[in-house]
């Protein structure tokens, strides 16, 4: 693009952002931090869903000490509902080295930044943009829509090592002066206008200097190689109620997938069925054979995997030694543990 072109597009694509942006919470503040909490919180989840959850943390964890050290258990509670539970434990982790080895200071420059835990180069850019006004990229799927169709770039989205390739648009196009405006225009734009499907040209502040409109060809961009399928594993739930009314629900492992989340039992569905006996060896209880009453059936989707659910309820008739973090509690206790959406679902079936 021809330098006046690009003084042209970013001096539209700021004006639009300073005319049409959305007034949200995290827009009021420089604070590297609170910017930083709601950049995490945006990876993979809706802006409408985010603000609540924004609010709240930010009103329980007002500085990046109070973060630092809070609860593990606590912090799960407060991202409940969210998802991606590993973004919460990294933010931590993160937040705790700023605390600990930068003075509490969030630092300002790509390097220290982009070491600290869960920072990768996008978070990194849209903190250093945002909140330091440091002319860095920040590249995510909406912007490299946009590029892609401005620039007329057609490489392959889904392969990792083209990112780079946006990176570099990006700092070609950056506006100096407003970076941090430019990047969340370029955001917003993906969001409201240039959309993955059927694009708003006409509504489009940069429609002039944008090449797949001139070409007539936006529906085609970017190019993005197909996902593999995602893997489908079903379970049985076993929602056991004891003789007092109380539920056996337990801790998830401290690693991997939804890690140290509570969920009531699962037991995988295998090719040979499942039967109840699996359920009272693992778990060292006695249930009434026959009695099992179906709560409900549904799927939870996660990026690159689905739950198959089958829930039923049980009744426990004897419990030997419980095995280690698994226990029973009642309704009310168990509202008060970090749970998964879907046993979230489970959840508020019984009550
Ligand atoms: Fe996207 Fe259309 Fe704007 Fe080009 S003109 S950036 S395709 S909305």
């Amino acid at each position: 693009m021809k330098y006046q072109y690009k003084k042209e597009f970013r001096h539209h694509l700021v004006e639009w952002f300073n005319n049409e942006k959305r007034d949200l919470p995290w827009r009021h503040t420089s604070d590297p931090y609170k910017i930083w909490v709601s950049e995490v919180m945006l990876q993979q989840t809706r802006v409408d869903t985010v603000i609540p959850y924004y609010n709240r943390f930010l009103e329980k964890y007002p500085t990046i000490q109070d973060l630092a050290y809070a609860p593990q258990e606590e912090l799960l509670k407060m991202w409940e509902g969210l998802g991606y539970y590993s973004r919460a434990r990294n933010l931590q982790a993160g937040v705790k080295e700023v605390v600990e080895r930068y003075n509490s200071i969030v630092p300002d420059n790509r390097h220290d930044i982009s070491k600290l835990k869960g920072v990768g180069p996008y978070t990194a850019g849209a903190i250093l943009s945002i909140a330091y006004q440091k002319a860095e990229h920040a590249v995510d799927g909406n912007v490299m829509r946009v590029l892609s169709r401005v620039l007329h770039i057609e490489e392959d989205i889904a392969l990792p090592k083209t990112r780079k390739v946006f990176e570099e648009a990006v700092e070609m196009l950056i506006d100096e002066q407003y970076p941090g405006d430019f990047n969340q225009a370029l955001m917003d734009l993906g969001s409201m206008i240039c959309t993955p499907t059927s694009p708003k040209c006409l509504l489009c502040p940069v429609r002039d200097y944008c090449t797949a409109f001139n070409e007539g060809n936006a529906d085609q961009l970017p190019i993005k190689s197909k996902k593999v399928k995602t893997k489908k594993v079903k379970f049985n739930v076993f929602v056991a109620v004891d003789q007092e009314g109380r539920y056996l629900v337990e801790k998830r492992p401290s690693t991997g997938l939804l890690a140290d989340m509570w969920q009531f039992p699962m037991i995988e569905i295998n090719e040979n069925g499942i039967s109840d006996e699996t359920f009272q060896q693992n778990y060292n209880v006695e249930i009434l054979e026959y009695e099992d009453k179906e709560l409900l059936r549904f799927k939870h989707i996660f990026s690159h995997l689905t739950w198959e659910m089958e829930c039923m309820q049980v009744q426990v008739l004897q419990k030997m030694e419980l095995p280690d973090d698994v226990v029973f509690l009642t309704i009310e206790q168990i509202k008060t543990l970090p749970m998964p959406v879907p046993m979230l679902k489970i959840l508020n079936v019984l009550n």
